[in-house]
């Protein structure tokens, strides 16, 4: 099972680095090579050794939270390349996480060191589903009317802030019909015959903008002999909050899900966003401090599964080679090194696209994304993608398959500035595509 992405450690209340994590860290450097902000920079602070080596420090008391700490904090993409890379199995992921966690809490503790707007987008949007969908549905109304056509012409994002009218291309483009509109609450197996039981997690971006991709996966499930619950009181899963330091909201909003989706009892709870397939893996070490929790989140933990992992698992059924295009694989960091998920995908696309199926050079090094990471870091993100995009296009691939939907919207993104023509797809809606297109026959 992969390790933790979140802090098992607090202090008065508050997460910091786990002293037994930062111990395991013999400082050999195997991981610098694989650390993308490392490459960027060449500067052994923005290294995963570097920074473990500060989080100590802060640990000690021989340094104190300053800006540089504060800054390389943000600055790692939280990719955990240097997870997979790592001899002893340092459990980098969970230490970034309570770093950022501690750095938080020390900005919270400053005169005007919060950030209003984070904590209203964290805690006031991303934490009610009904006010996120009501707030898409302006926002496709302001992609769909033309309006953001007119202030993109007039350039109008950059009242907003310098950045924004760079930023503005990657906003999610929000779909007609969420989720809940799209699937009913149970689906029924394709052949009639419940062979097994499983819950899926809507998520919140993916569910505003990515709908298309869940009700994909419903009915791949349904197609492998699955009865399919989409609990309607679900909220997001919390990585988003868990992954910016914001761990408060994430425990909230993990309760919440652990209440709603035990009480199904089903086998196993899919998640198709690597994100939060992640994040949700790691619940049990998130309510470390509160034992009343603890068991129920580790319970809730074990049953979670990716989406490729879970139809490996059960043999899914293969359809015939239908894909004439040639197609290719980015592996979303959180799903290749947070819940160590490789092979799956893979097999998945060579069962549709047989020889047309094309390893990518660099596939499991971060595309930018890294959760909103293009948004707060830009011009790294930007550097990012066009490493990615070079290798993309060197593949000659017409099909691009990721299975998180920050991914896909960057890697969108890149393909757009290319000028190429090529489709970013996660892979259940692939795998759908292959089942529908085999039925016709
Ligand atoms: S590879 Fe692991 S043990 Fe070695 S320096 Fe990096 S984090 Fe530390
Ligand atoms: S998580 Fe990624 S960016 Fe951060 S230190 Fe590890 S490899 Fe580097």
């Amino acid at each position: 099972m992969p390790l933790s992405a979140a802090s098992t450690s607090f202090s008065q209340g508050a997460p910091v680095p786990d002293d037994a994590f930062l111990r395991q860290c013999i400082h050999c450097g195997f991981c610098l090579a694989s650390c993308p902000t490392y490459a960027l920079t060449a500067r052994e602070i923005s290294s995963p050794r570097g920074r473990i080596r500060m989080m100590k420090n802060v640990a000690e008391g021989t340094t104190a939270i300053d800006e540089i700490f504060m800054h390389e904090m943000f600055f790692c993409l939280d990719c955990r390349a240097c997870e997979t890379a790592c001899p002893p199995g340092v459990p980098y992921g969970a230490l970034i996480e309570a770093a950022r966690a501690q750095v938080e809490n020390f900005r919270a503790s400053q005169p005007r060191g919060r950030s209003r707007l984070k904590d209203f987008i964290l805690g006031k949007i991303f934490t009610e589903p009904a006010r996120l969908r009501r707030i898409a549905q302006l926002l496709r109304f302001y992609q769909k009317s033309g309006l953001e056509k007119i202030a993109m012409r007039l350039r109008l994002p950059r009242l907003f802030g310098k950045k924004m009218l760079a930023l503005a291309p990657l906003a999610p483009r929000i779909e007609a019909k969420f989720t809940f509109d799209r699937l009913p609450e149970r689906i029924q197996p394709h052949d009639g015959k419940i062979r097994h039981r499983v819950a899926l997690l809507v998520g919140c971006v993916q569910d505003v903008a990515f709908a298309a991709v869940n009700e994909d996966t419903a009915m791949v499930l349904a197609e492998n002999g699955c009865e399919v619950i989409v609990p309607r009181q679900q909220v997001c899963c919390g990585s988003l909050h868990g992954h910016t330091g914001a761990s408060h909201h994430a425990r909230e909003l993990a309760k919440k899900n652990i209440a709603i989706f035990e009480a199904l009892k089903v086998e196993a709870i899919i998640a198709n966003a690597a994100g939060c397939g992640s994040f949700m893996k790691t619940y049990g070490h998130l309510f470390a401090a509160e034992p009343e929790w603890h068991e129920r989140a580790a319970k809730f933990a074990a049953t979670v599964k990716d989406l490729n992992e879970y139809l490996i698992e059960i043999g899914f059924k293969k359809p015939p080679q239908t894909l004439a295009q040639r197609v290719t694989y980015h592996d979303a960091c959180h799903l290749a090194h947070g819940q160590k998920v490789t092979r799956q995908p893979r097999e998945i696309i060579r069962a549709i696209a047989g020889k047309n199926y094309i390893e990518l050079e660099e596939a499991s090094w971060c595309c930018g994304s890294a959760g909103i990471y293009n948004l707060t870091h830009f011009e790294t993100a930007m550097q990012l993608l066009e490493r990615k995009m070079k290798n993309v296009l060197a593949s000659g691939a017409k099909i691009l398959v990721t299975a998180n939907p920050g991914c896909a919207i960057q890697l969108q993104h890149g393909c757009r500035q290319a000028g190429a023509e090529i489709e970013v797809v996660h892979p259940a809606t692939l795998l759908r595509r292959a089942y529908e297109a085999n039925s016709m026959q």
